[in-house]
């Protein structure tokens, strides 16, 4: 071996681990996540949202940074109030969920905030999201003629079941009940489908299947995917044995077709406490959990809170 060619293999190899080096720091780095939005706002604000292209019934994170001195923070996606909370008192960032709701017609939507300055003069700032229509398959399915064509008293019943889960929705608890990050409703069930699914009963067009199924055993224990504050524990017509828990900040999980319910109007729950038994009351084919998701009242893939991180 010569020693002109063993100084280059040298210098080759160095050459190498310096390209190495840099690609590895390079990965280290936290650059942008592909498909995020960051935005850089008026006086060191900063939006960011997970997304800039999203599909009906998503769920957005999104957070706000800026200088402590700024302050009233407010958030509005297309006209409805986003809240915006710290977790962790010291910490600089405000964190919010944004629900797209599994109907919203397919457009593009500004995400505003606004705040107040040092100088108490009021700011604001917004980021885009384009939301694409879901691709949801469609179901026909063969279920009792009363819960297609209900006679009028069992029609009145559905009414009034839907005006209190309504009124429910509509109103936002301005306290986070919850901390860190949610569960799944059942342990050792992973998977839940049904998401989004244009329904045609007996041969008739229905409201989407808002919620995630999963299959279970009739008895199955449940539980409360995050702490919150019950806010419905009843018999409803469509959706049989129903809890429904607030967990603040306008964020609500409801568990549905319970064989037992285990909880309370007004009790406060943990996570991961159990509240009922898995079931087949109300409209169903079968035993299995209806687990739903609605965040400012858009209708929400429940999963994705799962995926987020706290
Ligand atoms: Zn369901």
């Amino acid at each position: 071996m010569s020693l002109t060619s063993h100084f280059r293999r040298r210098e080759r190899k160095k050459i190498l681990g310096i390209v190495a080096l840099v690609a590895g720091v390079l990965a280290l780095a936290p650059g942008p996540v592909p498909g995020q939005v960051r935005k850089t706002c008026e006086g060191g604000v900063t939006l960011k949202l997970n997304a800039g292209v999203t599909a009906q019934g998503s769920l957005l994170i999104v957070e706000v940074a800026g200088p402590k001195l700024l302050a009233e923070f407010a958030g509005d996606w297309d006209g409805r109030a986003i809240p915006l909370w710290r977790e962790g008192e010291k910490s600089g960032t405000l964190h919010g969920l944004i629900g797209v709701d599994l109907e919203k017609a397919p457009g593009r939507y500004a995400w505003k905030v606004s705040w107040k300055n040092a100088a108490g003069e009021a700011k604001s700032c917004s980021a885009f999201v384009t939301v694409r229509a879901g691709k949801f398959p469609t179901e026909r399915l063969q279920v009792e003629k009363q819960f297609v064509q209900p006679d009028p008293e069992q029609q009145k019943r559905a009414e009034e079941d839907q005006k209190k889960m309504r009124a429910i929705f509509e109103s936002v608890t301005p306290e986070r009940y919850w901390d860190g990050k949610f569960l799944l409703p059942l342990k050792g069930v992973t998977t839940g489908g049904n998401f989004g699914r244009r329904r045609i009963l007996n041969g008739e067009a229905r409201s989407p299947h808002a919620g995630v199924d999963f299959p279970a055993l009739a008895g199955t224990p449940v539980f409360s995917t995050q702490g919150g504050k019950v806010a419905l524990a009843e018999e409803l017509y469509y959706s049989g044995n129903t809890i429904v828990i607030d967990h603040g900040y306008g964020i609500y999980t409801l568990y549905a077709h319970l064989s037992e319910i285990e909880a309370k109007a007004g009790q406060m729950v943990r996570a991961g406490e159990e509240i009922g038994k898995v079931g087949a009351t109300g409209r169903v084919t079968g035993p299995h959990l209806h687990w739903g998701l609605t965040v400012e009242r858009a209708r929400v893939n429940a999963l994705q809170i799962v995926q987020r991180k706290p």
